[in-house]
């Protein structure tokens, strides 16, 4: 039991560290990536490209933090009984921008009535990964619909996308680390989501057709308000 304790206790620590690093690195990346761009505009061709790669190595390390840490809070290890729709609401307010950016638009059918047990920063930065790939896969006139329901004690939450879709060989291989196809791509971001669904005792399923769209399928015990 004490050595459970000192182990809690540690994780604890790490999630605190990792949300104040996650804080602090963002800004003065967002500083140089800004200064970065200014000089690039007014730069010679064969500077420019040195600069452009520069920009892309600063994306790429944003781009781990938010896998790993968009949500990240002091208190990361605890968890409470959240409201499905609650999470899903916030996300939905975050990822909206993103989704008008590229042309797409973000439904969500959620009863209020369903309850799972998980800290709230980890399952956001879950759903967060799935959805944000579901974004990045739309062409244009881009659907994402997310929609959740309980069965007995199991609550289903599934996420559709009719954006370009996955082979088969690309689709056994997701949760991989660094498994990307995108040039921008960080290939953490299901890894993360998939340890964190499998924390909470859920499940995740992943179907997919080339060209038609994809779905994730969660499942997770369902928890009592
Ligand atoms: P990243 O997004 O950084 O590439 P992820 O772990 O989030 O890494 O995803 C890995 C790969 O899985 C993506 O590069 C993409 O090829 C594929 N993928 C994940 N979700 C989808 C989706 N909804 N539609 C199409 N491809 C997807
Ligand atoms: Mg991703």
């Amino acid at each position: 039991f004490n050595q459970e304790l000192q182990r809690s206790e540690k994780m604890e620590i790490i999630s605190e560290l990792a949300a104040s690093v996650a804080h602090e690195v963002r800004n003065p990346l967002q500083v140089t990536r800004g200064f970065l761009q200014l000089i690039s505009g007014k730069s010679r061709p064969e500077e420019r490209e040195y600069l452009n790669l520069a920009l892309v190595e600063l994306d790429r390390a944003s781009g781990i933090i938010t896998d790993f840490l968009t949500f990240a809070k002091p208190e990361s290890g605890r968890t409470s009984v959240l409201r499905v729709l609650d999470e899903f609401t916030h996300i939905e307010g975050i990822l909206t921008p993103l989704a008008h950016l590229h042309g797409s638009k973000i439904t969500v059918d959620i009863p209020t009535d369903l309850w799972i047990r998980g800290n709230s920063s980890k399952f956001k930065q879950a759903l967060i990964n799935i959805v944000k790939n579901s974004i990045e896969a739309i062409q244009e006139e881009g659907m994402i619909h997310i929609q959740a329901y309980r069965r007995n004690q199991v609550i289903y939450i599934l996420i559709r996308d009719n954006g370009e879709g996955m082979k088969e060989e690309e689709l056994v291989r997701l949760g991989e680390p660094y498994f990307s196809n995108k040039s921008k791509g960080t290939g953490l971001g299901l890894m993360v989501t998939f340890r964190i669904i499998e924390a909470m005792e859920g499940q995740i399923q992943y179907s997919s057709k080339k060209g038609v769209g994809t779905e994730a399928l969660i499942t997770l015990p369902a928890a009592v308000s």
